[in-house]
């Protein structure tokens, strides 16, 4: 295992940390996960009051294996509140949950709008309350999540408020790279969520994608992309059972630059992008916004993009199932709402017939039908 320093934070993070969302079944599923990210090296442990029982569950595992509080970092997400006494109130109850009496990292869970900024951002919002609370010494470092656009995330960065992004960048999804450079110009600490099932699914590739990313797994190739970059501090990785740490703690040691075999990998993957996409190919520039239809017009032809050129169809139905059903966590609507308007046309800097293949996307990607999708 290696260890990073978390940006300003100073933290001596491991370049896993141990995600504890799907560790739920029990105390024992708890303590057998954090007992084996722990012999192996893992010395942040993350978990959300949002996510069920997993604040409880993981500081009972803590108890139970006896870990030195001064050797592991501990970080919780709470959602943003309406009142500063409300998260007090929420973040006090995390400290019992969890048996501590103070955290290592505190992040506000889902910055995600630009609303939910400015309403955190009030004299009597969350912000201000957090800030309180960590002079006092409830928790040390505060950051935030978000699954937010870019240029929300870029305001927040900026702000200088915040010791830590918690954000979705992947090899498959490179659009918050002006993020990462941002944060590391201001020593912010660089979390990554979720990088194996948001990254792609790639625990189960399909084999397209397993050919353009041989002699690596999709797997360990997403994780090199990840490991390699010294500005990203720690990945996430969630594990219901000890099993799931495998592959990470595998090559949690490999931090160097990408060699030539990764770099050719890369080169193969771009041009299966460009064989198999023609002239259909979504460069995600992203000035086809706004739709008046309130359409996610890059992220459907992202999805589009990943299942025509490496077969990730499965990856793609399963994020386009989330649009119009997870609201500002996946926001935009499907590509059947489209009117035809015509307004995103004369920004297509490629020329896309974006409507057509809105439509043709929704098809292929809408999850009702289980055949071989692209090829009919
Ligand atoms: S043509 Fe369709 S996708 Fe384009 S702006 Fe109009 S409704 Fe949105
Ligand atoms: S403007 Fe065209 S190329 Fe750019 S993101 Fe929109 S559809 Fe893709």
């Amino acid at each position: 295992m290696k260890y990073r320093r978390f940006g300003k934070t100073e933290l001596p993070l491991s370049v896993f940390s141990l995600g504890t969302m799907r560790s739920l079944a029990s105390v024992e599923a708890m303590v057998a996960v954090v007992q084996a990210g722990y012999s192996g090296g893992i010395n942040h442990f993350e978990t959300a009051r949002a996510y069920g029982q997993s604040e409880a569950l993981l500081g009972q595992a803590i108890a139970q294996l006896q870990l030195p509080r001064e050797q592991i970092y501990l970080t919780t997400k709470l959602l943003p509140t309406a009142s500063g006494a409300e998260i007090r109130h929420q973040l006090e109850q995390s400290l019992e949950r969890l048996g501590v009496d103070y955290l290592d990292c505190l992040a506000l869970h889902g910055i995600n709008t630009p609303d939910h900024w400015q309403q955190a951002q009030l004299p009597q919002g969350c912000l201000p309350a957090l800030e309180q609370a960590r002079d006092e010494g409830l928790f040390r470092h505060l950051g935030f999540s978000t699954h937010g656009p870019r240029e929300l995330i870029l305001e927040v960065v900026n702000s200088d408020r915040f010791a830590f992004v918690n954000l979705h960048y992947y090899y498959f999804f490179q659009r918050h790279a002006p993020v990462i450079a941002r944060a590391a110009e201001l020593d912010l600490g660089v979390f990554i969520i979720s990088p194996v099932d948001k990254g792609g699914q790639l625990y189960a590739p399909p084999t397209e994608l397993v050919e353009q990313c041989a002699p690596l797994t999709p797997l360990d190739f997403n994780y090199r992309f990840l490991l390699s970059d010294p500005r990203i501090s720690t990945l996430s990785l969630g594990a219901a059972v000890p099993s799931d740490l495998e592959a990470a703690l595998a090559i949690a040691h490999q931090t160097a630059p990408l060699s030539d075999i990764e770099h050719s990998i890369d080169h193969q993957l771009n041009q299966a992008q460009r064989s198999n996409l023609t002239s259909d190919q979504c460069s995600q520039c992203y000035q086809c916004l706004p739709c008046p239809e309130a359409i996610n017009i890059p992220e459907i032809l992202r999805l589009r993009n990943l299942a025509l050129a490496h077969g990730m169809t499965e990856f793609g139905q399963y994020r386009y199932r989330m649009f119009e059903n997870a609201g500002h966590w996946f926001p935009g609507r499907r590509g059947d709402r489209c009117t035809d308007c015509g307004d995103c046309l004369p920004r297509c800097p490629e020329q896309l017939d974006i409507p057509k293949l809105l439509r043709d996307s929704h098809q292929h990607l809408k999850g009702q039908n289980r055949r071989r999708l692209w090829e009919d």
